[in-house]
């Protein structure tokens, strides 16, 4: 039993008025919100580093049904009151610590957001002390933490935010965000770009929805729901046993950058390649350009980031990339409910040959196979299919039907080109000929199951 997790997005909509855009003065207000979010959560960072013996403090915990009694850290929950207590005029007490009185630095304050920061100062301050402990218990000199930060995206908690999803007129959706003007708090309806894909997310059966964070950007703006879902899948020891488990097994490489191969009963029942549809290339032009303007500008000033605009696409190009691979890879799983999802254990092969920008491509294509890695077994997770990495000695480089060591070559003009860059892959023992991609596809499943000589695991238990 696990759990998965991703964010859904709502973008708000902040086009020009006549395309169904906000009042640009409505984005002020949003401003203003984390501001003085950010404020609330400085006094309760300060209140907290000041009371921090309170932190510390152990409680005696009664337990409910065996009535032991045990001690442990003080709860948030507890701190929450307190900390309401020390600093919120109420009828019942309306006098608060006279150095640290919220009600008179922060009128009005809406309470939901107050809790939300106090918890958030809570949780920050922890970590902090925690952190704080362990330097000093290492007795290093340097790498003392500092202390914590006040930023933070808002977290919407129930009564700061309704979503207003009932006409069926997509156009017209708008999220009531409850926000700050500069002097006092108000609710303001904002536009959405409101899509079915959304919608879709949003009404996925399985799927919680947590408290949507409000983030701020220059060039993005909307509400990122975090959603989680409770996931029962077998242990990969369990499925291991099952004689029709189906594995899925993926090779991740620069050109070809996923081939996906089925294998069931000791048989390849499919075969998937995704293609990386000429990034590599594309990427390594862009590239190109990099290392060329680095090299008339002179040396790169360190901290100041040089064709940024230039990254900035190369980044996007490869996150889109990985999104899109990783889907690929859970289409085929989907196929196959109670699969085991097999990858190698991604080496890193540091490029120190060739030029600038052919390093700097290498290093793109090792990130691009780490995000497709990590992406493809989040995705795989919230279906319920769990993954196993496996050793990757030897995948490339063996037969994966003899276990022969095999050559790598090119076919040139008809001729045969050896060579280790190869795309085809040639075993001399049993004349087996294949794409090399696809052989050390078929080599994952041998990995996860032991089962040629070269597996180290297997040579020992004989
Ligand atoms: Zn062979």
């Amino acid at each position: 039993m696990g759990q998965a997790s991703r964010t859904t997005k709502l973008l708000l909509d902040f086009s020009k008025r006549s395309q169904g855009g906000a009042n640009p003065g409505k984005r002020s207000h949003l401003e203003a919100t984390v501001a003085i979010l950010n404020d609330a959560r400085r006094f309760y960072l300060d209140f907290f580093l000041a009371h921090q013996d309170r932190l510390r403090e152990r409680v005696e915990v009664i337990s409910k049904p065996t009535g032991e009694v045990s001690e442990r850290l003080i709860s948030a929950d507890k701190l929450l009151t307190w900390a309401e207590f020390e600093t919120v005029e109420t009828a019942a007490h309306p006098h608060p610590l006279p150095a640290w009185n919220f009600s008179q630095r922060f009128p009005d304050f809406p309470y939901v957001y107050r809790r939300s920061v106090i918890k958030d100062a809570i949780g920050r301050v922890r970590s902090y002390l925690s952190n704080l402990a362990n330097w000093q218990q290492a007795g290093k000199k340097r790498g003392k933490p500092g202390l914590p930060g006040t930023n933070n995206h808002p977290t919407l908690y129930e009564g700061t935010f309704s979503l207003q999803l009932d006409g069926l007129d997509l156009h017209k959706t708008f999220v009531g965000l409850k926000v700050y003007d500069g002097n006092g708090w108000i609710w303001i309806n904002y536009p959405v770009k409101y899509s079915r894909y959304f919608e879709k997310r949003r009404t996925e059966p399985g799927w919680e929805q947590q408290s949507p964070k409000l983030i701020l950007r220059k060039d993005l703006t909307g509400l990122h729901v975090s959603q989680t879902k409770e996931i029962k899948a077998k242990k990969v020891v369990q499925s291991k046993r099952d004689p029709d488990l189906v594995t899925v097994a993926v090779d991740l490489n620069v050109k070809q950058l996923a081939v996906i191969t089925v294998r069931q009963h000791g048989q390849i029942k499919a075969t998937r390649f995704v293609s990386d549809q000429g990034l590599d290339q594309h990427r390594f032009r862009h590239l190109k350009r990099v290392a060329k303007k680095q090299w008339q500008t002179g040396r790169c000033v360190q901290g100041e980031r040089s064709n940024r605009q230039l990254w900035a696409h190369i980044r996007r190009q490869n996150l889109d990339t990985a999104h899109q691979t990783a889907r690929a890879i859970v289409e085929v799983c989907e196929q196959y409910p109670g699969c085991v999802l097999v990858f190698e254990r991604l080496r890193t092969i540091k490029a120190k040959s060739g030029s600038k920008s052919r390093r700097l491509n290498r290093k793109q294509a090792n990130q691009l196979k780490g995000k497709i890695n990590q992406l493809a077994k989040e995705k795989a997770y919230a279906i319920g299919v769990v993954s196993v990495e496996v050793n990757p000695h030897g995948t490339s480089q063996y037969c994966a039907r003899c276990g022969g060591k095999g050559v790598r070559f090119t076919s040139q003009a008809g001729q045969r080109v050896r060579g280790p860059g190869g795309k085809l892959f040639f075993c001399p023992v049993c004349h087996y000929e294949c794409h090399a991609d696809f052989n050390a596809s078929v080599n994952v499943h041998h990995s996860f199951f032991r089962e040629l000589h070269w597996q180290p695991r297997a040579h020992k238990s004989g």
